[in-house]
């Protein structure tokens, strides 16, 4: 195998805590909690392993669908009524109003988060539990949403800062169960698009390489998160992660969307339900994913898509976001991403 340039592990920066007790039992007992610096962003999570053990409300098994997902007749996104109670894309970015790749259609968001902002179905299917959805679904809407982009970018070149969101389930910040991806791009870029192109950009001119590919071939090198490939999509475990069962796909070298055929897409789609699977296999069902770019031929931010399990939705569950991570801002979670990555290459077998 060709000898990879990788980063430090210095990069790789951990330091294990104990925190001292009485347990109930009158015993003397050292709980470890582990806290680790994100190699990207500097930032700093948690992991508590003492809660893994912790008995999660509404966790023990997967929950039964949500009450919507036996509603199709009273949701806006299913067929017939969705060609009626939807808005249209302006004719300067598609004439049809709506875009369609094999099952897929896509139309403007009714509640826009940014001046170019679009809501892409996979099919008419109302809901599709985790891990069970059809592949070519997703590679079509991956395609149908890259396609708008492409679109918008001829439209307005000065929406350079675009992403591909998806919220499955009202734990993740969904409002509807009709399984769909957000398609954003504007002028205006968002925190993560802005520390992101800054900082690759920065990697590039030190040393001449791309910081998300320097990342990912470090991690296949150590081998303890790396997971496996789809194609030219690295899947790893996050090293200091800041959401449950953190995985990121990096694509090293490119730094566009607007360059993937549906290959790509198709090998994107491939890791993001073998992700869903791992998590199903946990008894999760709620999950977020996304995908940034900053489309200027001067960036230097890989592609690197990244997929976090939220809290359950189920009556009862706790938010992933305690006073901890809304007022501190590190992010504890109780696994660690070796562990992670263990688990999810069973399903890359
Ligand atoms: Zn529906």
């Amino acid at each position: 195998m060709k000898k990879t340039l990788v980063l430090p592990d210095s990069w790789f920066e951990m330091e294990t805590i104990q925190a001292r007790l009485v347990e109930p039992s009158g015993d003397l007992a050292d709980r470890t909690i582990q806290v680790r610096v994100n190699p990207i962003s500097g930032r700093t999570s948690r992991i508590t392993f003492s809660r893994v053990h912790e008995k999660e409300a509404g966790a023990n098994r997967l929950p039964s669908p949500p009450p919507d997902a036996r509603q199709p007749g009273r949701c806006p996104f299913c067929r017939p009524q969705v060609l009626v109670q939807t808005p249209q894309l302006i004719p300067q970015i598609h004439p049809a109003g709506r875009m369609t790749q094999g099952e897929s259609l896509l139309f403007p968001n009714l509640f826009p988060y940014g001046a170019y902002s679009a809501v892409s179905l996979f099919d008419n299917t109302h809901f599709v539990e985790i891990g069970k959805a059809i592949e070519g679904s997703y590679t079509d809407c991956l395609v149908n949403c890259a396609d708008y982009l492409k679109r918008v970018h001829q439209h307005d070149p000065s929406a350079i800062h675009m992403a591909i969101t998806q919220n499955h389930l009202p734990s993740a910040g969904g409002s509807m169960v009709h399984p769909h991806l957000q398609v954003h791009a504007d002028r205006i870029g968002s925190n993560h698009h802005r520390f992101l192109y800054n900082r690759s950009l920065t990697h590039q001119h030190a040393v001449q390489r791309g910081l998300f590919g320097d990342y990912a071939a470090h991690e296949v090198s150590a081998r303890e998160r790396y997971i496996g490939n789809t194609g030219p999509w690295v899947w790893l475990a996050a090293f200091a992660p800041e959401g449950f069962f953190e995985i990121w796909a990096v694509y090293p070298g490119k730094t566009s969307i607007m360059m993937l055929d549906e290959n790509a897409w198709h090998h994107l789609a491939t890791g993001m339900i073998r992700v869903q699977k791992l998590y199903r296999s946990l008894n999760r069902n709620g999950y977020n994913f996304g995908l940034l770019t900053v489309e200027t031929p001067q960036s230097a931010l890989e592609l690197r898509a990244v997929m976090v399990v939220r809290s359950n939705y189920a009556p009862w569950t706790r938010s992933d976001y305690t006073g901890f991570e809304v007022m501190l801002g590190d992010m504890a979670t109780f696994t660690a991403p070796e562990e992670t990555a263990r688990l999810a290459r069973a399903f890359w077998q």
